[in-house]
């Protein structure tokens, strides 16, 4: 039988990544449910080829533009459409399926994914801020019910393929690789006047808008860091990161006798998603080659605490613990979409997050509950900084 699985986020870069993944492992993996926000018409492309058994769409009018259009020109099997928050939720609890693959951008995923966990079903995980919001729920809820996280995210999938090499208790630390982002060698004086047009220029990746602010912020590295310490159980002192402008190594694996193991690819997201669907095996992926001879040099460097304050925050946020981690990323959501608007600077960003955890009264122990009120009020405190 094929493995079944429900993607949310289908219409986004992670999301057409994977059903191109799927489309070349036909015979072994099936789309059961596709989700997305309020692009009902991609979604409706994906779900005319993939026939999956249910769609969600998070707008209730983008719901009514599929099913209008679905009327028109009906297919079999008919899918089950559901919609707004709860309506995915409920989908990814109600369809059968071995995997979720967690690819909507931001907070907004996290609540599926749990569900898709409860119900039994593993976790290929892309939306790293599901992870950042709640990682120690998400991961303790992992653990009771004997469910995978797999990781998607392009370092997290380095190292979980390098720590293949060894044992857990064998590792000195994890390093994450970046790329620095389009500003990598900017002056903090020039920084002040980035537009959203230069911030959107990634160097080395093709991605969605947020996560692409976010690179260029240094914010990415930061909740990947997050991100890691949930999914691989590293304490904080265990984690860095280097710069590496060229994105080929996709991160490394110290391991305490000296040997450092990592992994080499294009920057092509087609590796990591399939590798967590096919994991512990391998598939051939085609024009994935890369040419050692050619690239040249790879080259490393310290990244810049000073101007791109993003890291050094994300380290306090684990040190201090609690919601703060969960703080740190619903301002950032908030400050991406501010920023692109033009209402806020590039260098306003670093600021806004900053100011929101710095009036945050922190809970050490929170329930998911509280963590869903600290994220709504990180939120609508970062709207009145900015208003004010
Ligand atoms: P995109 O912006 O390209 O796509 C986001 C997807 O999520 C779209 O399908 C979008 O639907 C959907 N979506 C957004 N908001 C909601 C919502 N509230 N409810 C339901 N669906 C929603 O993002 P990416 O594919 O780039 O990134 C997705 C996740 O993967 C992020 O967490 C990112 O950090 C992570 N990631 C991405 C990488 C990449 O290379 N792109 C690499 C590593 C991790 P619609 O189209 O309708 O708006
Ligand atoms: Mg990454």
């Amino acid at each position: 039988m094929k493995k079944r699985i429900i993607l949310l986020g289908s219409t986004g870069s992670i999301g057409t990544n994977t059903l191109k993944v799927v489309q070349n492992l036909h015979d072994e993996f099936e789309v059961a449910a596709l989700a997305c926000g309020s692009n009902w018409k991609l979604l409706l492309e994906q779900a005319k080829e993939f026939k999956p058994l249910a769609v969600g769409l998070s707008s209730e009018q983008a719901r009514e533009e599929f099913t209008q259009a679905f009327k028109a020109q009906p297919w079999e099997p008919v899918p089950n459409i559901y919609s707004g928050a709860e309506g995915l939720t409920q989908m990814t609890r109600d369809v059968e399926a071995e995997y979720v693959l967690g690819a909507i951008s931001g907070s907004a995923g996290l609540p599926a994914i749990l569900g898709g966990l409860e119900t039994g079903k593993d976790i290929a995980l892309a939306n790293k801020e599901a992870l950042v919001m709640a990682g120690s729920i998400f991961m303790r809820k992992a653990e009771e019910l004997n469910r995978r996280i797999l990781p998607v995210d392009s370092e997290h999938s380095a190292i979980f393929q390098s720590l293949q090499a060894g044992n857990p208790s064998e590792v000195e630390r994890i390093i994450l690789t970046a790329s620095g982002g389009p500003f990598r060698q900017t002056p903090l004086a020039e920084m002040e006047t980035i537009t959203p047009e230069q911030a959107l220029k990634h160097p080395t990746w093709d991605m969605g808008a947020k996560i692409t602010i976010d690179s260029a912020t240094l914010m990415n590295k930061a909740l990947e860091v997050i991100e890691a310490r949930w999914l691989f159980d590293l304490p904080p002192e265990q984690i860095s990161v280097v710069v590496h402008p060229q994105s080929i190594i996709h991160s490394f694996v110290e391991f305490i006798d000296g040997s450092t193991i990592c992994q080499l690819g294009p920057p092509d997201m087609k590796i990591p998603i399939q590798y967590a669907l096919t994991f512990p095996e391998r598939r051939h992926l085609p024009d994935t080659e890369i040419s050692l001879a050619k690239i040249g040099s790879l080259t490393f460097e310290e990244p810049d605490l000073k101007r791109f304050p993003s890291l050094r925050m994300a380290y306090e946020c684990l040190k201090v613990g609690g919601t703060a981690s969960t703080v740190f990323n619903a301002a950032n959501e908030v400050a991406v979409p501010e920023f692109l608007s033009g209402n806020i600077p590039f260098l306003g960003i670093f600021k806004l997050i900053e100011d929101v955890l710095s009036a945050h009264q922190l809970i050490e122990s929170p329930t998911l509950e509280q963590l869903f009120e600290v994220d709504t009020w990180a939120r609508e405190q970062a709207r009145e900084n900015i208003m004010s």
